[in-house]
C-alpha cells in the first residue's frame, strides 16, 4: 500500500528493462534528483498514462447516485439484527455517496442518528439530527426524529431544550392534523412518557457529577527544548559524519519521561485492506469496514459518524471543521485525484501532500532560511543556487570531511540553529539517492511525473494560484526549470525519503466481541506520516524509548533509565523481541541502508544458530531445548534424542491449524468444545515446544479468554498468568506488551471480585502502561476506574459471594 499497485509496478519495471542500455546508464548515473526526474519523465508516454488511468478506474471514489439506497437498505438489515455499529458504518457509506442537500443525504443521516441513539451516543445522535435537517429531511418524517431528539436531550440532562422540543412538537401536531389517528396516539404516549422523565429528573438534586477532568498535566513537555521544537529540554541535537544527526540525553532521564511530542508535518490515512473492485464481483458496492470508514482522514480520530467530502465518496472526516481544514490545505486539489492516488500508493500521496502543505509556510521566512543556507554552503554548491539543487543536495554530514573547522549549522536547522517541524526540516531528511536501485528511482520518477501531468490537467488554476503565493516560487526566483518540474523534483525527493523516514502512525484497537468481558487489543497501522523531529532518532533493536500516538501527534517516552550523555534511540521496526538477528540485519540493510551495531545485534552475532526462545523446540523425552540446523539434537549431554527440522515444522503447522479451529469454536460461542480443543493443543504443544514458545503463550491466552466467557475467573486467571510469563520472557517485564497483558489479567480479577489480586495487578499494569503512554491513555483511565470502584466496595464479611 506504500508503493504503487503491483500492476503499475511491473508495467514500469518492464518498461525499464526494455530501455536501451545507454538510457538506463544515463538515469543510473544521474547525480541530481532533477536529472533523474527530467530524464525519466521525458520517457512517460501517453499510452503509459492511459494504462494508469485504466488501473485507477477500479477504485470507486466518486459519488454513485445508486449507492445511497443500497447502503441504506443494507444498514437497515443490520439495524433489524440489532447490530447498530454495523448499521452506522453502512449508513455512513450511504452518506459518502450522497450529494449534499438531497433526500438521500438526509435519510442516511437520520437513520444513522437512530443507530447512534441505540449505541448510547446521544451527542453524536443530536449532531446527525441537525445534519439530517440541514440537508432537507422530509416534513412527513419529522415527528419521529424530533422525538428522538427530545429523548437524547432528556438523557443528556438538557431538560430545558428537551421541554422546548416537546412543546414545538405538540404545537406542530395541533397545526397539522394530518397524522393518522393511530400514529398520533403513539406519539402522544411517547410525549407523555418523556414529560414524566423530565419531571423526575428535575426533582433530583441538581448536582450533576462534575465532568471527569482528564489528566492533562503530563500531556505537555515539562520544559521545551530551545533548540528543537517539540522536544524536551533533557535532550540535545548532535551530528557526526558517520552517524548523521542524533539526540543525546543532557541529564539523567527516568522511565516514562516525555522526550518528544510532535504533530506530523504531513500524514495520509492508509486505506488498509481496501481493494480495487473490478467488475465481476457480486456487488458493485463494498460493505466491508476499513480504517477509512472509522478514522478521520485529516486528524485520524476515531469516529462512528463521519461527514464525507461533498465532492467524493472517499474522504471522510470527524467533523465539519476537519473537512474544511483538509479542503483548504490539500483536499481541494486531491479530491479529483482519489483513484489515481490509491493506485500510486501512500508514499506518492504523502509526497504530494507535503508539497501542497509547503505552500502555506511563510514564504519570506523560508526564503531567508534557504538563502542563509545557500550562502553558508557557497563552497559546496555550484554557481546556480536554486531550490532544485538545494533539494537534491544531500546536506548531511559532509562539512567535516573537507577538513574544515568552520561552524556549519546542523542540516535542517535555521540560521539561528533552531530545528523545527517545518517544510525546511522535511526537505533536509536524507533521500539516500545513491542507495536506491535505478529501477526504484525510475518507478518513483515515472509515478510522480504521471501524477504531475494529472495535476496540471485537473486543476491548473488551483495549482497556479497555489504557486504564486507559494514558498516554492517565492523562494526560488532564479529558477532554471519550469514550475511543474520543481513540484516533480520536490515530490520525487519526498518519495525517496519515505523509505527511511516514513513513520507508521498506529492506534490501539480494542478487539473482542461485545460478549467478551476481557478486551483484547491490537496495534493497527492507521497512517503514514513525516515527523522531522522524531526522524532525528537513530535506531536500536533494543531501544530505550517507546512511541505512541494520539490523533496525528507522536509522543516518545523513555522506556528505561537513560544516563546523561547516552543516545536516545528508538526502534524502526525490527525489534529484538520480534525478529532474529539475521532477519533484522537483512531488513535494516535493505530498507535503511545501514549495518546495525546495537548491543542486541552485537550480542546476537555470537550465537547465530540458536533461535530465540519464543521459537525454540524442546526434546520430547527430557524437555531440554534442542538445537541444530537440519537435524536438531538435544542439548542435554546425557540424552541422545534427535529429530529433523522438517518434522518439527510440520508438527507446528498442524498445531496452529488446531488452534485456529479452537478459536472458531470460541467465536461461535461453543465454549465447552473450545476448551476441549485448546486443552488438546496445550498437551500437544508441551511435547515439542519450549515452555516460552509464542504458540504456547497464545494457547494459554485463548484458554483464559474461553474460561472468562464461561465465568470461571479462577481458571481464566491461572491460564493468563502462564501466558503472561511467555510475554515477559519475550518482551521483558516492563514492555508495552506486558502492560496490555497485565491489563487483561486485571480485568479478570476485577470481574471475579478477587479484590487484593485485582488491586495488585492494577497497580502493576498502571506502572508499566504509564511509562509507555502517560496518564491520558484509555487503558490507564479504565484501570483507575476499576481501582476506585474496588476501593469503594464495602467490606464483605466472609468474602465474595458470587
Ligand atoms: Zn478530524
Ligand atoms: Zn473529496
Ligand atoms: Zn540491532
Ligand atoms: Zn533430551
Amino acid at each position: 500500500m506504500d508503493l504503487p499497485v503491483e500492476e503499475w509496478k511491473s508495467y514500469i519495471l518492464e518498461k525499464w528493462a526494455l530501455l536501451p542500455k545507454s538510457v538506463q546508464v544515463t538515469i543510473s548515473k544521474a547525480e541530481t534528483l532533477s536529472d533523474i526526474f527530467l530524464h525519466s519523465s521525458s520517457l512517460l508516454q501517453p499510452e503509459d498514462e492511459m494504462f494508469l488511468k485504466r488501473l485507477s478506474r477500479g477504485y470507486l471514489v466518486g459519488k454513485d447516485p445508486n449507492a445511497p439506497l443500497f447502503y441504506r437498505e443494507e444498514g437497515n438489515k443490520k439495524f433489524q439484527e440489532k447490530d447498530y455499529t454495523g448499521a452506522t458504518v453502512l449508513y455512513s457509506k450511504g452518506v459518502s455517496h450522497s450529494r449534499p442537500n438531497t433526500e438521500d443525504t438526509s435519510l442516511c443521516y437520520a437513520n444513522r442518528s437512530a443507530a447512534l441513539f441505540h449505541l448510547g451516543q446521544y451527542e453524536t445522535c443530536l449532531e446527525d439530527i441537525v445534519r439530517a435537517q440541514m440537508h432537507g429531511y422530509p416534513e412527513r418524517l419529522q415527528p419521529k426524529m424530533m422525538l428522538r431528539k427530545a429523548e437524547c436531550l432528556v438523557l443528556l440532562g438538557r431538560l430545558q431544550e428537551a421541554s422546548q422540543t416537546i412543546s414545538d412538537l405538540e404545537s406542530s401536531f395541533a397545526a397539522k392534523p394530518t397524522l393518522a389517528a393511530s400514529q398520533f396516539q403513539i406519539l402522544q404516549r411517547t410525549l407523555c412518557r418523556l414529560k414524566m422523565k423530565i419531571q423526575k429528573k428535575e426533582n433530583l438534586t441538581e448536582t450533576v457529577s462534575a465532568a471527569l477532568t482528564k489528566a492533562f498535566e503530563d500531556m505537555d513537555l515539562r520544559e521545551e527544548n530551545k533548540q528543537i521544537s517539540g522536544a524536551s529540554a533533557s535532550v540535545s541535537l548532535c551530528t557526526d559524519p558517520f552517524k548523521g544527526r542524533y539526540l543525546i540525553a543532557t541529564k539523567d532521564i527516568l522511565p516514562g519521561e516525555l522526550l518528544v511530542k510532535e504533530d506530523a508535518f504531513v500524514s495520509v490515512l492508509n486505506p488498509a485492506e481496501v481493494l480495487p473492485l473490478h467488475l465481476g464481483l457480486e456487488s458493485k458496492w463494498d460493505t466491508r469496514v476499513t480504517n477509512g470508514d472509522l478514522y478521520c482522514h485529516r486528524c485520524l480520530k476515531r469516529s462512528l459518524a463521519p461527514v464525507p467530502c461533498d465532492g467524493c465518496s472517499y474522504a471522510k472526516y470527524c467533523s465539519q471543521e476537519c473537512m474544511q481544514q483538509a479542503w483548504d490545505l490539500y483536499h481541494n486539489i486531491e479530491c479529483s485525484l482519489g483513484a489515481l492516488l490509491l493506485t500510486l500508493g501512500v508514499f506518492c500521496h504523502v509526497a504530494l501532500r507535503s508539497t501542497l502543505l509547503a505552500r502555506f509556510e511563510d514564504a519570506g521566512e523560508v526564503t531567508r532560511k534557504l538563502c542563509g543556507d545557500i550562502s553558508n554552503k557557497d563552497t559546496r554548491l555550484p554557481e546556480s543556487k536554486n531550490l532544485v539543487q538545494t533539494l537534491s543536495y544531500d546536506l548531511g554530514g559532509e562539512s567535516e570531511k573537507n577538513g574544515k573547522t568552520v561552524e556549519t549549522p546542523i542540516p535542517g536547522c535555521d540560521i539561528n540553529g533552531k530545528y523545527e517541524n517545518n517544510y525546511y526540516a522535511v526537505c533536509n531528511l536524507l533521500p539516500h539517492t545513491e542507495n536506491h536501485s535505478a529501477e526504484y528511482k525510475f518507478l518513483c520518477a515515472l509515478s510522480i511525473s504521471a501524477l504531475c501531468r494529472q495535476l496540471e490537467a485537473a486543476s491548473p488554476q488551483a495549482l497556479m494560484t497555489g504557486l504564486t503565493s507559494s514558498k516554492l516560487k517565492a523562494a526560488m526566483a532564479p529558477v532554471l526549470c519550469p514550475e511543474s518540474s520543481i513540484w516533480g523534483v520536490a515530490m520525487l525527493r519526498h518519495m525517496l525519503q519515505l523509505q527511511c523516514n516514513a513513520q507508521a502512525i498506529t492506534a490501539i484497537q480494542q478487539t473482542g466481541s461485545k460478549e467478551n468481558i476481557i478486551t483484547d487489543s491490537r496495534q493497527v497501522r492507521l497512517a503514514t506520516g513525516i515527523f522531522p523531529v522524531v526522524s532525528l532518532l537513530n535506531h536500536s533493536c533494543s531501544p530505550n524509548t517507546s512511541m505512541s500516538f494520539v490523533s496525528t501527534v507522536a509522543t516518545v517516552r523513555a522506556s528505561q533509565r537513560i544516563g546523561k550523555g547516552q543516545e536516545i534511540l528508538h526502534c524502526y521496526g525490527p525489534h529484538e523481541s520480534r525478529m532474529g538477528v539475521a532477519e533484522r540485519q537483512q531488513k535494516l540493510r535493505s530498507q535503511y541502508f545501514f549495518d546495525c551495531t546495537c548491543p542486541a545485534c552485537q550480542h546476537g552475532k555470537h550465537r547465530t544458530t540458536a533461535e530465540p526462545r519464543w521459537e525454540a523446540f524442546c526434546c520430547r523425552s527430557c524437555r531440554a531445548l534442542i538445537q541444530g540446523d537440519e537435524v536438531l539434537s538435544c542439548g542435554n549431554a546425557s540424552c541422545t534424542e534427535s529429530v529433523s527440522r522438517d518434522h518439527l515444522v510440520s508438527r507446528l503447522q498442524d498445531l496452529q491449524q488446531q488452534v485456529g479451529i479452537a478459536r472458531k469454536l470460541l467465536r461461535n460461542g461453543k465454549l465447552e468444545r473450545a476448551i476441549q480443543q485448546l486443552l488438546g493443543c496445550q498437551h500437544d504443544a508441551e511435547s515439542f515446544l519450549s515452555a516460552e514458545h509464542s504458540v504456547v503463550g497464545e494457547i494459554e491466552d485463548d484458554l483464559a479468554q474461553t474460561y472468562a466467557a464461561l465465568g470461571d475467573w479462577q481458571k481464566s486467571a491461572a491460564h493468563l498468568q502462564k501466558s503472561l510469563r511467555v510475554v515477559e520472557v519475550r518482551h521483558g517485564p516492563s514492555s508495552v506488551e506486558m502492560g496490555h497483558e497485565l491489563f487483561k489479567l486485571a480485568q479478570i480479577f476485577f470481574n471475579g471480585f478477587a479484590v487484593p489480586e485485582a488491586l495488585n495487578t492494577i497497580r502493576k499494569a498502571e506502572k508499566v502502561l504509564l511509562v509507555h503512554y502517560g496518564p491520558g491513555n484509555d487503558e490507564i483511565q479504565e484501570l483507575q476506574k476499576m481501582k476506585s470502584c474496588l476501593l469503594d466496595l464495602p467490606p464483605i464479611p466472609g468474602g465474595p459471594s458470587l
